[in-house]
């Protein structure tokens, strides 16, 4: 309820209170707007929570806008609430997304419905939607790694001046926990630091854009640290060798880019930890053992991952041809 009455004082507030007698049979008189859960119970997972976190992959955001909902292909996505359609088709991350306006004691409420297989293929632009009713199907589509429906709720507007708030205690507080109806969760757990790789060679800036001044320039597949959540629109704070500025999005993945395959030319060749003879050994490899190139290192070592490892052979003992 707490939840409930912060919407209806930002309403007010905001003097949109008119929306109030807009409402479209989303509340009761008086009472808590009820929603239903977008996916059948037990049908899915609580993979991925509202708030910072570590990219999952490169070019996803690292403060998650909303809940992830890991679940089958094709499983029904239903409105959790009545309204208006106001985006069915695709859009820039959700590859496929359906966002809908429902009118919620007092404020303009936006549920939006990202990664569904196809945004339009039940529901268009401007049509009004039950609560419950069939809009989507789960999928996969834009920057996304297995199928899930991200759901987010956006306050006020979606975008520009609107918020997004945590779908848990919005849709808890609106009487249909998403946490209940699931078969699993993951432990909510916010890392404390991030680790990312550059994709190639980047510049490493003093600020969010490409007119601040370059710090350092960075070479492909060198390990960033991040605080997760740290970062502006497609810029990313990050942390190389002690020195903190922005790289764009684009170039930061978590991670390594294989820059081709090697192969051992010769038996028992160490893995070792650093660039040298006295750098620890970490595996032996043997002739014909494939291996992914990280980087050169200038002084005739290659750094390579092999065998779920990181570390360094001398490049001599490598070849581009399989033995
Ligand atoms: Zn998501």
């Amino acid at each position: 309820m707490r939840t409930l009455r912060r919407i209806i004082t930002t309403g007010v507030t905001m003097g949109i209170a008119t929306a109030v007698a807009l409402t479209t049979g989303v509340a009761g008189a008086g009472a808590a707007t009820a929603a239903v859960r977008p996916l059948p119970d037990n049908s899915y997972g609580l993979s991925s929570y509202y708030g910072p976190r570590c990219m999952p992959i490169k070019g996803a955001s690292t403060y998650h806008l909303g809940q992830d909902m890991s679940a089958k292909k094709g499983t029904k996505i239903k409105s959790v609430a009545p309204g208006t359609v106001i985006k069915a088709g695709s859009a820039p991350g959700f590859g496929q997304v359906v966002v809908v306006r429902s009118n919620a004691n007092g404020g303009k409420v936006f549920a939006v419905y990202g990664h569904v297989i196809d945004g339009d293929k039940y529901v268009k632009t401007g049509k009004y939607v039950k609560r419950g009713q069939h809009i989507a199907d789960v999928g996969s589509s834009g920057t996304s790694t297995a199928p899930h429906l991200h759901l987010e709720i956006w306050k006020r507007a979606y975008k520009g001046s609107g918020s997004t708030t945590d779908p848990l205690p919005w849709m808890k507080n609106h009487g249909a926990s998403l946490t209940a109806g699931a078969a699993w969760a993951y432990k909510r757990v916010v890392p404390t630091s991030c680790t990312y790789y550059t994709t190639t060679r980047v510049n490493l800036r003093s600020g969010p854009g490409t007119g601040y001044r370059v710090l350092k320039t960075v070479n492909v597949n060198r390990k960033l640290t991040a605080k997760p959540g740290a970062g502006s629109g497609v810029w990313r704070k990050v942390t190389y060798s002690g020195t903190t500025g922005w790289m764009h999005s684009s170039y930061v993945s978590p991670g390594l880019t294989s820059l081709g395959t090697r192969y051992v030319t010769v038996n028992g060749l160490r893995l070792r930890s650093t660039p040298s003879t006295s750098g620890k050994v970490l595996d032996s490899l043997n002739r014909g053992k494939a291996v992914k190139k990280i980087w050169d290192s200038s002084n005739g070592w290659v750094k390579v991952y092999v065998n779920g490892k990181q570390g360094f052979v001398a490049t001599k003992y490598l070849s581009s041809k399989k033995p």
